[in-house]
Parts: structure tokens; sequence; C-alpha cells
């Protein structure tokens, strides 16, 4: 049974590694080579290619015996969506040098795929890469330089870059063969972010904060072996990224009454003052939209299990992204002129969205993002309607044309 076969190896683990007496990241490393850091990865890369399922009972019992977590807020991307797309489609050689630092938190990622004029139709990017004849030197995966693998030379700007000021790689989807329709001729790499060249601004945004950034690549040079994927296959190694991506900011596991919803409640119960029927009827819609949120992520996850995730994944962002801006605009609602106050104008760089730990203010201004980030609603919308539902699809006139003939 793998439950039992699971509990006593996380038992024999936590004996031989106390969490009060190790170090953090000792203990962490020790996990991820126990096979105990998501026990659905392959031996040897943190796992035991053990049921998805499984990965709660582990956790829960990690976090009962007082041991440390891998800070999964300020690496999401990296864990949400790097990790299942190194999986995919990394050489057993870039699987081993990224996955563990990933996995334990010691290195950040950050996702460069939109540009100023490739977002919603993210197989616009023009970012270039172009081989280098002579293989001349790139940064390699241990981040050194190597003198004999291909190189690639990469110039362009990618913009609204969660985490890049943070991050030690990027998720990088470039233009290989303009000569190629829009979706064949792009590649994807994973880019050192401390490679010459790369250079990261911040940007600011509606909330104050600086959560993310301009990105430029001047004349930066990668090794090929960076490469996921064969050269022309960018586009099917993103989706991984994509789909990935969507669950990861839709389908979080979320108890029943927590995130926005427990927020708004909260609020209806300090402020009886504020109450009317026509309020009442909105909370009551709003919690009911919630609880159907948490049980279609549930779901959604349960079905990863199987492999990777579906379009699916789209109807839980979509909702999401609706819920918490009706939520957060509900809250104000309620709370009146008290609502309004802001706490923090500062430009702050903050290592996670504190949707829940900041003000009224915040959250509503916050929660407009959550409609842009990760793919817009209607590009969900869309979605769903061609791929869930079978509508008719949007017209493409662009599919066959080279992507350098295209107007922009
Ligand atoms: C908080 C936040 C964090 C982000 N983090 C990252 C990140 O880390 N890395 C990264 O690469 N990107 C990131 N993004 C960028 C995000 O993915 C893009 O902003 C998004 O994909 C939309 O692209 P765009 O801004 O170019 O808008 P556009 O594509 O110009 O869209 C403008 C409007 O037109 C609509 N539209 C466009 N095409 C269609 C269509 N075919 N049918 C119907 N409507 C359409 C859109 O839905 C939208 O409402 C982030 C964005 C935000 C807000």
């Amino acid at each position: 049974m793998w439950e039992d076969r699971l509990s006593s190896l996380v038992a024999e683990f936590l004996a031989g590694h106390d969490p009060e007496v190790i170090d953090r990241t000792q203990f962490l490393r020790a996990r991820f080579d126990a096979g105990l850091a998501w026990v659905h990865y392959p031996v040897g890369l943190g796992g035991l290619d053990a049921l998805r399922e499984l990965q709660p009972l582990v956790n829960e019992a990690f976090a009962a015996a007082g041991a440390p977590d891998n800070s999964p807020h300020r690496n999401g991307i990296g864990l949400g969506m790097a990790a299942p797309t190194i999986l995919r489609y990394g050489t057993p050689a870039l699987r081993k040098r990224l996955l563990r630092p990933l996995w334990t938190g010691e290195e950040i990622w950050c996702q460069l795929f939109s540009e100023p004029g490739a977002g919603s139709d993210l197989a616009g990017v023009a970012t270039r890469a172009v081989r280098e004849p002579d293989g001349g030197d790139g940064a390699d995966a241990d981040g050194g330089n190597t003198a004999h693998a291909a190189s690639w030379i990469i110039n362009g700007q990618k913009v609204w870059t969660s985490l890049a000021h943070q991050a030690r790689w990027g998720l990088l989807l470039v233009r290989t063969d303009p000569d190629l329709p829009k979706h064949q001729g792009l590649s994807y790499f994973v880019c050192d972010m401390t490679a010459p060249g790369v250079e990261v601004r911040p940007l600011r945004q509606l909330t104050g904060e600086a959560e993310f950034n301009e990105v430029f690549l001047t004349d930066v040079r990668l090794s090929d072996e960076l490469r996921l994927g064969e050269v022309g296959q960018g586009w099917q190694v993103a989706r991984t990224t994509l789909m990935n991506e969507r669950i990861t900011i839709g389908g979080r596991p979320m108890p029943r009454e927590g995130g926005m919803i427990g927020v708004l409640a909260e609020a209806w119960r300090h402020r009886p003052d504020r109450r009317t029927p026509g309020l009442h009827d909105e909370l009551l819609r709003l919690w009911v939209r919630a609880e159907a949120v948490r049980l279609t992520g549930m779901l959604v996850r349960q079905q990863l299990a199987a492999g990777d995730p579906g379009p699916e994944g789209s109807v839980v962002k979509l909702a999401y992204a609706t819920l918490t801006q009706a939520a957060s605009s509900l809250e104000l609602e309620l709370l009146g002129a008290d609502g309004l106050r802001y706490d923090d104008w500062s430009l702050r760089r903050p290592d996670r969205v504190d949707m829940l730990g900041r003000t009224p203010g915040y959250r509503y201004l916050r929660a407009r993002g959550n409609s842009i980030e990760g793919g817009t609603s209607e590009i969900l919308r869309n979605i769903i309607a061609e791929r869930v539902l079978g509508l008719p699809a949007e017209p493409r006139a662009d599919r066959h044309t080279a992507w350098k003939d295209l107007p922009r």
C-alpha cells in the first residue's frame, strides 16, 4: 500500500532529520533526495514515481512535524510552471541541474513570455535567437561558460515579468525562424538571468508595487544545452507551461471559506452596521460561487494525476479571476469609505502577492490583474468556447503566413 509506505518513509526521514536541529536548506535538499519532494516525479528527481494525489498526505505529515516548507509563494512560477515543463522537455542533464534548487527555493524562476507587441497573441513574439555559427562560449546550465556546445545570441524585450528581479532562471520563448508561420518558428530556452546582457528594470503597477519588470535582452549568449524541446517546437513547450499556469493561478488548494471570500465573510460579520438585504444576497451568491471554484479546482488537480492539464484549467482560472474581482468589489461596498484607505503607496518589490494581508483597497486594485495575468478572461473564454464547448474557432488569417510578413 503506497499510503503506508509513504507514511513510514516520512517517519523514517524525520527520525534522521530533526527539523528543529537541521538547517532549513539542508533539510529541504535531503527531503528532495529522499524522493519526498513531489512524490509523483521520477526517482532521482525528487520523487518516487507514486501517484500525485498522495502528495498532500506527505505535505501534511511534514507540516505536522514542524518541518520547513519550500516557500511556494515566492516560487510559484518555478514550482507551478517551470518544473512540469522541464520534466517533460528537459534533457536528463537539465532536469538534474535545475529541479532540485527549484524545489528547495534556492533558485527562483520567472517567465519571459510577454512582449510589448505579444501578450494575448503570444505566438507573435519578436525576441530573436540566432544560432552562433562557430558554437562560441555561452552560459550553460551551471551558469558558467561552455566553450564547446553551440550557442544562441538573444535580442529583444520582455515585459510584465513577475519576479525577474529575484529570479535565477527564466522560461524564455523566442523566435528562431521568422520565415515560418508564427507558431512554427519559435523555440524555448531556460534563460540564465545572470548572463551578460540581461537587464531587469522595475515596472510600477496600479497597486504602487513593482511585482514585475521589463527585461531587456541584448546579445545574451545562451548555450544550446539550455534549450527545452526541439528547435521550432517552442509553441508546444509553451503550451505545457501555459496550461500549468492556469491551474497554478486558479486551482490552488483552498479551505472552505478561504481566500477572498473568507475576508469578505469576516468583514460582514464585523460590520453589522453596514448590512443590507441586498448586500447579504450578493454575499451569499459569491459564497456559493467560491465553493464552486474551490471544488472545481480540486477536480482539476485530481485530473492532473492522470496526465497533463487540459483546457479545463482555463475554466478555473477564469472563474477564480471573476470571483476575486467580484469579492473585492463587494468588500469595498460593504466597508464604504473605510475600505478606501490605502496603506502603502511606496514602490515595493514584494516577495509575493499578499491579497489577504493588505487592505481592502489593495485587494480591489490587485484583483484587476487577475483577469490579465496568465491569459486574459477574453482569451480564456475563446479557449473554453473552442476546446471545451466545441464552438467554431475564431477566424485566423495568419496561420500560413511567414511571421516576418505579418503586419505589426
Ligand atoms: C499581474 C500580472 C503579472 C504578469 N506576469 C507575467 C509574467 O510573469 N510573465 C509574462 O510573460 N507575462 C506576465 N504578464 C503578462 C500577461 O500575460 C499579459 O498582459 C496578457 O497575456 C495580456 O497580454 P497584453 O497585455 O499584451 O494584452 P493584449 O493582448 O494587447 O490584449 C488587450 C485586450 O484585448 C483582448 N483581446 C486580445 N486578443 C483577443 C481575442 N482574440 N479575442 C478577444 N479579446 C482579445 C484581451 O483579452 C485584452 O482585454 C502579467 C500580467 C499581469 C497583469
